[in-house]
């Protein structure tokens, strides 16, 4: 992570058969195109990226979250379980379709903790949104059960860790709905772009059509299309599916670099015996874009982090203390800072935030150092690194 870092010919001839025919818009404009439909070419190669049957593009991660609750039904009043540590986008993806985000506690594989979760259902709870963050996952088994067991749907945020694979799966098609973002700091990135997949052809149609305005995408003549039901507009452009395309054909290459830089920094601290690592469950394998691990207190993890930046170690933070990613610093959410109304429905359903401490969630992200694992270093770099990251933990511990 992020692709950018090797961006390079491939991109640019994508781009460049957009450019040269004009047609910036992925559907219609069939006579101008000279064959080229960046969207569609980039949904099939994605279909048999993540062995699905189909796959809607849209504008961003966040999009594909939207899209994937409102495709499954996600409305008025009903209950979406998500964990404590995510993006900011999963309980605006909620909230959107005037749904109740029900925040539970994570657990050490720094996903949701499956206890958490079975004593947050309710009979509005209409589904569970896992998100696998920094390149691993929550321990699908567990939770699919939960969702067979209480009839709701599963959603998988995987944004942060494409090409990571559960029991031979890849993350993403385990849940009914899987999400994904090709924004500017993702492994696979296209500027602004995302995707939901699934496998159940209803999703796929709802998604179809809800990411734009409705359309039913019969015939080729807009104008005359139907709408059978509301939509929006989250298209992606023809501009970001031609680079997405590009950089999705490089997806194995990414990730063979990013276990490889990985692997070296984790043999590194695996020396330190107070260092751990998060869990990644049985049958799972990281998509290596993150190397996180755990120290043995907050001040000691608070100091590092002060050590890796004076030191020159960068793109490593401790959650605890971040903005965007962790409960502690929604205060946005907390005190309903919208600024339109909001209904009475989920002010109520949002009442439990004033006071629910997550001690839980606490334990695990204080003590987390999350490190971005680039794909531009060196063998060379990446083994400096691991000793400068070694020696600055040694000293503080
Ligand atoms: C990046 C991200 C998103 C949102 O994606 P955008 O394309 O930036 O809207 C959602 N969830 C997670 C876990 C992310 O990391």
């Amino acid at each position: 992570m992020p692709g950018f870092e090797l961006f390079g010919n491939a991109e640019r001839k994508e781009v460049n058969d957009v450019l040269d025919n004009g047609v910036l818009m992925r559907y219609g404009f069939d006579g101008m195109r000279n064959g080229h439909w960046k969207a569609k070419e980039l949904e099939a190669v994605l279909e048999n990226t993540f062995q699905v049957n189909h796959v809607q593009l849209v504008s961003s991660g966040t999009a594909a979250v939207s899209v994937a609750l409102a495709a499954a039904g996600v409305g008025a009043g009903d209950e979406v379980i998500m964990p404590t540590f995510t993006f900011v986008a999963s309980f605006e993806a909620i909230m959107m379709l005037g749904a109740i985000p029900v925040l539970v506690d994570i657990d050490d594989t720094l996903a949701l903790n499956p206890e958490a979760v079975k004593q947050a259902i309710t009979p509005k709870t209409k589904a569970i949104m896992v998100v696998q963050m920094c390149g691993s996952m929550g321990d699908m088994n567990a939770l699919q059960h939960i969702c067979n067991t209480n009839n709701v749907i599963l959603i998988e945020d995987a944004c942060q860790a494409i090409g990571g694979t559960y029991q031979g799966k890849p993350l993403g098609s385990i849940g009914n709905l899987g999400c994904f973002s090709f924004d500017f700091v993702k492994t696979i990135t296209c500027g602004e772009g995302g995707a939901i997949i699934t496998n159940t052809k209803e999703y796929y149609t709802n998604s179809d059509h809800y990411s734009d305005h409705g359309h039913d995408h019969i015939g080729n003549d807009r104008g005359a299309e139907t709408h059978p039901f509301l939509g929006y507009n989250f298209r992606i452009s023809e501009l970001h599916a031609a680079v997405g395309l590009a950089q999705v054909k490089r997806l194995p290459e990414f990730i063979a670099i990013q276990k490889r830089n990985h692997t070296i920094i984790r043999a590194a601290l695996s020396q330190i015996p107070k260092v751990t690592f998060r869990t990644v469950p049985e049958g799972g394998e990281e998509s290596y874009a993150f190397l996180n691990f755990f120290l043995p207190n907050m001040e000691i993890a608070r100091k590092v982090i002060q050590g890796f930046n004076e030191g020159g170690v960068d793109a490593c933070w401790n959650y605890y203390d971040n903005n965007w990613h962790y409960i502690r610093r929604w205060e946005h959410l907390k005190d309903l800072k919208s600024l339109y109304p909001i209904s009475n429905e989920v002010k109520e359903g949002l009442k439990y935030l004033q006071t629910k401490t997550f001690e839980k969630s606490d334990h695990y992200i204080a003590r987390n150092i999350s490190c971005l694992i680039k794909l531009s270093w060196t063998e060379q770099e990446v083994k400096e690194r691991a000793l400068k990251m070694t020696n600055i933990i040694k000293s503080l511990i």
